[in-house]
């Protein structure tokens, strides 16, 4: 199976608790005002790739750097639900943890009672729901960008303790690309607010 990503990265401290790959799936139907990844909505920029090789970077990812978990952004991860499902089914194999980064709200997403999306949730640890909304903006909260965004805990492998931290950000230098990976706020925000 096949899923249209933008980038990842081996390993980083910024994208949740534990040293963590992190990757990026491309294309989001949602399009919050004052998004600051919209080079990420488009459905055919990124490139595709087998969800098997991108397994296998992460198997890498593990033997190499011993990372504790896969971060799973966009874009927007559930508007790719099949490839998506897929990859967490393989991610849970390794026994690593696994957090989705959505803008869909978490009680929406279980409503719609589909296979591929009950299936994601069943296999993750944590959920980071809700869109980005600019008039709630806020650099406090860990993981999110606005105080409408939960943190939701889908298993016992964490608890909320894990998630009182302070954001950070790693620079990544990639592909002859350089990447701000985590939450640099008042380093990309300037002039937003
Ligand atoms: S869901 Fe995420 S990627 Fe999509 S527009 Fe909102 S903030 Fe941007």
């Amino acid at each position: 199976m096949e899923v249209r990503i933008a980038y990842w990265v081996e390993n980083t401290f910024s994208e949740g608790p534990g040293k963590r790959f992190a990757v990026w799936f491309q294309g989001c139907s949602i399009k919050c005002e004052g998004c600051i990844t919209k080079e990420l909505w488009d459905f055919n920029g990124g490139k595709k790739m087998k969800t098997s090789r991108l397994l296998e970077e992460i198997r890498n990812s593990y033997e190499k750097n011993r990372i504790e978990g896969v971060s799973i952004l966009g874009g927007e991860p559930f508007d790719q639900k099949k490839p998506l499902s897929d990859l967490v089914s393989g991610i849970k194999e390794l026994g690593l943890s696994i957090i989705v980064f959505t803008g869909y709200i978490y009680e929406e997403l279980k409503s719609k009672n589909d296979s591929f999306i009950n299936n994601v949730l069943n296999s993750i640890d944590i959920i980071v729901d809700g869109p980005y909304i600019k008039e709630l903006y806020t650099e406090n909260l860990y993981l999110r960008g606005s105080s409408n965004q939960r943190i939701i805990l889908l298993s016992n492998r964490y608890s909320e303790a894990d998630f009182e931290k302070k954001n950070s950000f790693d620079l990544k230098y990639k592909n002859g690309k350089l990447l701000i990976v985590g939450f640099p706020f008042r380093f990309i925000n300037n002039g937003r607010k």
